[in-house]
């Protein structure tokens, strides 16, 4: 039987509950245990897949094709832990279980209501995703007070109750008042409160503050909430945020888990200590250009900026990010804003807005020899730019964006035609890929076959693909089964790579993806060459 570590938060959102789970999970691993994760989302979406990232931040994709929070890829960034579809649960998948079953009359009879009956479907998947794991991390989405989350709480709250060890742990907020030059505890006072009055008593605490807290402020907030003095633990702003399991083990926050959980030996985070030291001392600056549509909220891309944080480590380069939204960029403005990258990635994305701008960052990098690396959107908008610049066919598109265009150089894939359900119906999750051998890609990959995640629904035109072939537009990873073109690169250029897939959703901390570490590496050459 699982140990239970259940999370909530407290104050306000976007706190970062997510990396406090995720580095409890590396503290946990580091000491032996075998932990599984589990996210609890109190919102009605079935699933956030077709949710703008303004609203929610990145989409994060599974192997398996399931389409979650964010916050599942720091669990997988940070541990060993794989997530899968049983490890991300909304109140809206629940609820469409719980009236299915309804439906086919499992109740008759009975009032179907939120206690037990939707609470049962919570700690039923909480138990689901528990099976193989020693310790089991749930972490509840949103904020203490919010009307969704009531049946979640009450779900933990009878898990609590049902098995020995257990521990309840709240994250909660101190904000500096600069005028009263003054860190405050009553924000984290009332959170704890609130939680009182739902039959929880958090055990131990994690107060989220620009700086380190002071001792007394510990105490402070150890004596009002009724929690060890101990057991409240700071988590300030960090820069590097994989240094947080370090400030929990200097902390002591293992010996706090092991007051409730039953806990092998000590922590040993060399590897950690070792790869934070190497971060911090990174030595050539790069500066690399993510030209997208949702650069005000960086949350959107947060795999793709974590997959270049874990790059810099082999190759010894700072990487300092220059967002540019795709909407500012003009004929007459790309070169200024671009002449000083020494990378252009483009990230994923859907829909017309923006898409120009990102064909004139394409072209930029290929015409001027700059590192590029295009990711799904990213890739069929180079080849876009290729057929309208090479080939000379001025108006390709894609037909997501000109349905009638004259040259469908990317169209929607075969098995999405008649397709009509918005959710959950992209080609999703891990599909195989054929690398052909001499090329960059197989350079990078050193492999023949590689899995990759996917999440599109449109693809290169087969019937183009001799003619981009012939016009020196490598396709060097395919879908066997249906041909898919999977990967692209042009020759004569330091590096120009495509890809398809995701490749930012399998990066990690101890393992860096090699097409990010590739494409980083030319980007510190093409600064050496002063171009
Ligand atoms: N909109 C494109 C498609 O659906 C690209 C998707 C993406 O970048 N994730 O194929």
């Amino acid at each position: 039987m699982s140990q239970f570590i259940f999370i909530t938060g407290g104050v306000i959102s976007g706190l970062g509950k997510g990396v406090a789970a995720a580095s409890i999970g590396a503290l946990l691993e580091s000491m032996g245990h075998k932990i599984s994760f589990i996210k609890l989302d109190p919102y009605l979406n079935v699933d956030p897949g077709t949710m703008n990232p303004f609203q929610h931040g990145e989409v994060f994709v599974t192997q398996d094709g399931i389409e979650t929070d964010l916050d599942l890829g720091h669990y997988e960034r940070f541990t060993n832990a794989i997530i899968k579809k049983i490890n991300n649960v909304t109140a809206g998948k629940l609820y469409s279980q719980l009236l299915e079953k309804e439906r086919n009359g499992e109740f008759l009879g009975k009032t179907i209501q939120t206690i037990p009956h939707l609470t049962n479907e919570i700690k039923e998947s909480i138990y689901t995703a528990s099976k193989n794991s020693e310790i089991t991390i749930v972490e509840i989405g949103g904020t203490i007070g919010d009307i969704e989350g009531l049946p979640f709480i009450e779900a933990i709250r009878q898990i609590g109750l049902e098995n020995e060890n257990c521990v309840f742990i709240h994250l909660t907020y101190v904000p500096y008042i600069k005028f009263a030059q003054e860190l405050k505890t009553k924000p984290t006072q009332h959170s704890v409160k609130a939680l009182l009055s739902l039959g929880i008593h958090p055990q131990i605490l994690i107060c989220r503050s620009e700086q380190e807290l002071p001792v007394e402020i510990k105490k402070k907030i150890a004596l009002f909430t009724n929690v060890k003095e101990s057991d409240v633990v700071s988590a300030p702003d960090l820069e590097i945020v994989y240094e947080l399991p370090l400030l929990f083990e200097k902390q002591m926050f293992h010996k706090s888990l092991e007051k409730f959980l039953n806990l092998k030996t000590k922590p040993n985070l060399e590897k950690w200590q070792k790869i934070i030291g190497t971060l911090k001392t990174l030595k050539n600056t790069i500066k690399i250009a993510i030209v997208g549509k949702y650069t005000d909220l960086k949350d959107s891309y947060k795999s793709i900026h974590e997959a270049l944080i874990h790059a810099q480590i082999s190759n010894n380069a700072k990487i300092n990010i220059d967002w540019i939204n795709a909407e500012d960029l003009t004929q007459e403005n790309v070169k200024e804003k671009l002449k000083n990258s020494h990378g252009i990635l483009i990230p994923g994305g859907f829909g017309l807005r923006a898409v120009e701008g990102k064909i004139l960052a394409t072209q930029f990098a290929r015409e001027n020899k700059i590192p590029f690396l295009g990711i799904c959107l990213g890739m069929q908008v180079a080849v876009i730019e290729f057929t309208r610049n090479v080939l000379n066919f001025k108006n390709a598109n894609s037909t997501e964006f000109d349905s009638k265009t004259e040259h469908p150089i990317i169209k929607i894939l075969q098995e999405q035609k008649d397709i009509k359900i918005k959710g959950a119906t992209m080609r999703l999750g891990n599909q195989t890929c054929k690398i052909q051998k001499g090329t960059k890609a197989f350079e990078i990959y050193k492999n023949e076959n590689i899995l990759e995640r996917h999440r599109h629904r449109y693809e290169v035109n087969p019937e183009y693909v001799k003619l981009l072939e012939r016009n020196g537009l490598k396709i060097s990873g395919i879908y066997e089964k249906e041909n898919l073109t999977e990967i692209i690169e042009l020759e004569n250029h330091p590096f120009f790579v495509a890809s398809q897939f995701h490749p930012e959703f399998k990066s990690k901390l101890f393992e860096p993806h090699p097409l990010f570490v590739e494409f980083v590496k030319a980007s510190e050459m093409i600064k050496g060459t002063n171009f």
